[in-house]
Formats: structure tokens, sequence, C-alpha cells
């Protein structure tokens, strides 16, 4: 935020408008307002909170140590979701930072020594714009045969809802490790987790190891190096190192990632470097 007030000029509408109030825009337009900046921060959801609102129920949070303006030092270590929202929306209503829900940026335009930023809602002309818009993006797709059956969701919710049923979670990161967990740890819930390299590498070293307790104690399998191939009512086919299983199944929870807005993005004037193996 100190580079943003150095280059505000006072001469426009805004100092900066800020996109997305997740845990990253939040903490923006607390130093925004700690910097006496005139700004807008916009959300295109009815809540704040970003990924972390769109948590399973009663999720922890694995959290470090962080300095929020105009609040101090945060320091909460493993934190249930539901908890962490109500500090944020505490910290809204002490700061009295002002969050316009349902206005979801669309374009962004240069426009002389500034941009034109274009929502739902309005246009607004501004010196700077903070894209604080996550990585969530759109959720990633399988694309097999069957994926378009009610059954197939792109995020856990409740775990509670699978208990006594066949789920398998396809992903290797952790939040597809998460999901199987939750769901692992409810009654008579018979969970696969399918991920398609031959080992998780970049997950928490705590989720790994309790995917390794909950296969061992035989409440998960795990299926390595596989892919889904097609999604039936009551089954599943995956192929495994070669093979295909069929498997029984009531719900299917895809943890593959989200793809980003890039083409819009593009347009903007962002520039992007794929760096292979090293992201
Ligand atoms: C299941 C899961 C478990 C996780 N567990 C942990 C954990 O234990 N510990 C940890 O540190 N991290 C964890 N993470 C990662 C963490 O949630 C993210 O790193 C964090 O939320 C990123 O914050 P952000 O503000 O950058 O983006 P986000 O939280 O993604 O927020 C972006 C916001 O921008 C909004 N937005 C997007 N586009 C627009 C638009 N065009 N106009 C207006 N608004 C827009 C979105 O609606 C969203 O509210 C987890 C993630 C997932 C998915």
């Amino acid at each position: 935020m100190d580079f943003i007030k150095k280059r505000s000029t006072g001469k426009h509408e805004l100092d900066v408008v800020i996109v997305g109030c997740g845990p990253a825009g939040l903490s923006a337009g607390l130093a925004a307002m700690h910097h006496k900046l005139k700004f807008r921060l916009i959300e295109q959801e009815d809540s704040l909170g970003g990924s972390v609102y769109h948590y399973p129920r009663q999720k922890i949070a694995m959290t470090a140590p962080m300095e929020l303006a105009l609040v101090g030092k945060v320091r909460f270590g493993e934190v249930q979701k539901e908890a962490l929202l109500e500090f944020w929306q505490g910290v809204v209503s002490q700061t009295g930072l002002r969050i316009s829900f349902h206005e979801r940026m669309e374009a962004i335009e240069p426009q002389g020594d500034g941009f034109l930023v274009k929502t739902n809602r309005g246009s607004y002309k501004t010196r700077s714009v903070l894209l604080s818009i996550g990585r969530r993006g759109t959720p990633r797709k399988l694309g097999v045969p069957g994926e378009e059956r009610t059954k197939v969701v792109y995020r856990l919710i409740d775990p509670a809802q699978y208990a006594g049923q066949s789920v398998l979670v396809v992903g290797g990161g952790d939040s597809a490790l998460e999901a199987a967990i939750a769901l692992a740890e409810q009654p008579s819930t018979e969970v696969v987790l399918s991920y398609r390299s031959d080992a998780f590498s970049r997950v928490k070293a705590k989720n790994r190891q309790r995917v390794e307790g909950l296969q061992a104690e035989g409440r998960l399998r795990v299926l390595l190096s596989s892919q889904v191939r097609s999604i039936h009512e009551k089954t599943v086919d995956i192929e495994e190192r070669g093979q295909v299983v069929h498997l029984r199944n009531d719900a299917v929870i895809v943890c593959a990632g989200g793809e980003l807005p890039t083409p819009l993005l593009q347009k903007m004037g962002v520039q992007f470097e794929t760096k292979h193996g090293t992201a």
C-alpha cells in the first residue's frame, strides 16, 4: 500500500480500487484506510473471506502470524474457519471498513495516468488498481463422460452430508487431501482419493501424515498414478497404472484447482510468465 500511496496524485476520483475481499483484499482495505486513501473495496460475493468463506464447515485453517493495519499483530495458529470469519467480521465492524458486496469487476481500461474500472454496478476512475482476486478462479473440470451428473461437485461444504456414502475425491493438493480426511472421519463413509501423480509432493506435512494414518486404519483408499475415465450413476471407472477399476460410487468431489480468468487479465494488460517446475 506504500507504493500505491506514493503513486497517488490526489487528482483522481479514487486512489485505488481493491478487487476481491478474501484475506488479501481485507488486509489491503485496512491498509488503505490506515493511509487515508480514497478507495473502493469490491467483492463479487455476498461475504468477505474469499476461499476461507468456502472452506468445508468447521475446517481448521493453519495460519501464520500476521500484522493487520489498524488491528496489529494477529496470531491464531490453528483456527476454525467460522472463528476466523467472525474475527474478520468483527474487524470490519470495529474499523468501519466499507466493502461493496455483489460488485464484480468486469473490465479495467488504462485512462490517462490511471485506470477506468468497470463493474456490474458502475465505473470508477482511479489512479491504481489492486487485484486481490486469489487463485481460485473457475474450478478445473476433469473433462470425462458423466461429469455433468449432479453427484459431481467441485468443493466439499459439509462432510456430514456424505455419511454412509461411497465418495470419490479427485486431486492431490491440500484441498483434496483435507476433503478426503474430513470425509473419512465421518461414520461409515467409504472414501477413495484419486490423484494422477505418483506422490503428494506439494502438500502440508500434517495432511500427508493424516492421509497415511487413515490409509493404515483402512478408512481411506488412495489411488496414486490414477485417472478418472468415466462417471456413472452408481459407479466410477478409474484407470490405475494401466488397469481400469470399477468402484461403487455415490458422489464425486473434484478438487483439481482452478482456472484463472487469464484472458480477461491479459486484455487488461497483465502479463503472464509460465515457469515450469518452479511455481
Ligand atoms: C480447501 C482449502 C484449504 C486451504 N487451507 C489453508 C490453510 O489451512 N492455511 C492457509 O494458509 N491457506 C489455506 N488455503 C489457501 C488460502 O485459502 C488462500 O491462500 C487464501 O484464501 C488466498 O487469499 P486471497 O485473498 O489472495 O484470495 P481468495 O481467498 O481466493 O479471495 C479472492 C476474492 O476475490 C473475489 N473476486 C474474484 N474475482 C473478482 C472480481 N472479478 N470482482 C470482484 N471480486 C472478485 C472472490 O470472490 C474472492 O472473495 C486453503 C485453500 C483451500 C481452497
